[in-house]
């Protein structure tokens, strides 16, 4: 099955990045077609990352915080507000091999002049049966974003790279202790991030160790740790539990298409969104291991739409 409408843009992805690219390029007459990704997903769900969330409070524009779905779905009426259409599906193939661009959702084929990537990245997890359930409720994969939501408390951080010490650090400003727990007897990270963990009083270092439980009800309560050596459980009574083990951007589908970088993440032309492919824009955290905020992620997809905009016309 195939589409002979050939679109001016079909926008992949539907968080902040995607859904801003939307509402500038549904506003510049571009008619977008977003295909947003799939509800049941954890990694490609509609709305992305944000949808995990609870309270957004550094979004601007919301003095009293926004629910991170909430967010969302503001964004997403925004977009449709201005007659953007979507698909709430996930894209399944691409060939950007030739123009019109050609993208799949299952077996229907979709044609358009350009593509603004915004797939995204998700944190890595580690694996436990009710981690989804305590996500948003003492369970975090961002410093930035939650940190503020454990003052006065005792927090563990899981990694031993330099996410995870940066997030220590960070959220020694609001918690009494922080726990970093690290899998073997030595830390990935740089020698001046060990340095800063090691100098800071409120950060303990347990060696050898792993989160192996969570403990509570409505909130996380609780961890119960497994020595990685002797195999020797105990059990630390934290509200808040800081998973900083990676990040895996959502680039399969482009592998072999576009250019990325070691990590997987997608190159784009510094300054822009433009990739390796002239009509093929990225925006959002697929894009970005920096700075991964919401509202760098928005900033970006308003430079895809731009770039985007002002590429289609410089082809006519
Ligand atoms: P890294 O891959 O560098 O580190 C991941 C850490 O998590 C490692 O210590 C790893 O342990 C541990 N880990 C992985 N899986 C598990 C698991 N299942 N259970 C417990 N522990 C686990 O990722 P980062 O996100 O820290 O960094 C990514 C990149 O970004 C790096 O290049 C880093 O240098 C860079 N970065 C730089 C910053 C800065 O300079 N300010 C800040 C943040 C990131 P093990 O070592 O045993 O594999």
């Amino acid at each position: 099955m195939s589409s002979e409408n050939v679109r001016d843009v079909i926008i992949i992805g539907s968080g902040p990045a995607g859904l801003t690219a939307a509402i500038y390029t549904a506003r510049a007459n571009l008619a977008p077609l977003v295909i947003e990704g799939e509800p049941s997903s954890t990694s490609d769900q509609p709305g992305g990352q944000l949808m995990l969330t609870t309270e957004v409070e550094n979004f601007p524009g919301f003095p009293d915080g926004v629910m991170g779905p909430e967010l969302m779905l503001k964004f997403r009426e925004q977009a449709a507000r201005f007659n953007a259409e979507f698909i709430t599906e996930k894209v399944t193939k691409v060939d950007f091999s030739a123009r019109p661009f050609k993208v799949w959702v299952r077996d229907e084929m979709h044609l358009a002049k350009s593509v603004i990537v915004s797939t995204g990245a998700q944190s890595l997890m580690l694996g436990l049966e009710n981690e989804q359930r305590f996500y948003g409720h003492g369970l975090s994969s961002c410093a930035t974003c939650d940190g503020f939501f454990f003052k006065g408390q005792e927090i563990v951080v899981v990694g031993g790279g330099d996410s995870a010490i940066e997030e220590a650090s960070f959220l020694t400003k609001f918690a009494t202790k922080v726990t970093l727990v690290v899998r073997r007897d030595v830390l990935r990270a740089s020698k001046i991030m060990q340095q800063r963990a090691k100098d800071n009083p409120k950060i303990e270092i347990k060696w050898n160790s792993q989160v192996t439980e969570l403990f509570g009800t409505e909130k996380l309560a609780g961890v119960g740790l497994t020595d990685t050596v002797t195999g020797e459980k105990s059990k630390l009574d934290v509200t808040g539990l800081f998973v900083a083990i990676g990040h895996r951007p959502n680039t399969d589908l482009f592998k072999g298409v576009l250019d990325m970088l070691d990590n997987g993440y997608l190159k784009t032309k510094s300054g822009s969104s433009y990739t390796n492919i002239p009509g093929v824009f990225a925006c959002g955290d697929v894009q970005d291991h920096t700075y991964r905020q919401a509202i760098t992620a928005a900033g970006s997809g308003c430079m895809a739409a731009i770039d985007c905009e002002r590429w289609l016309e410089s082809q006519h």
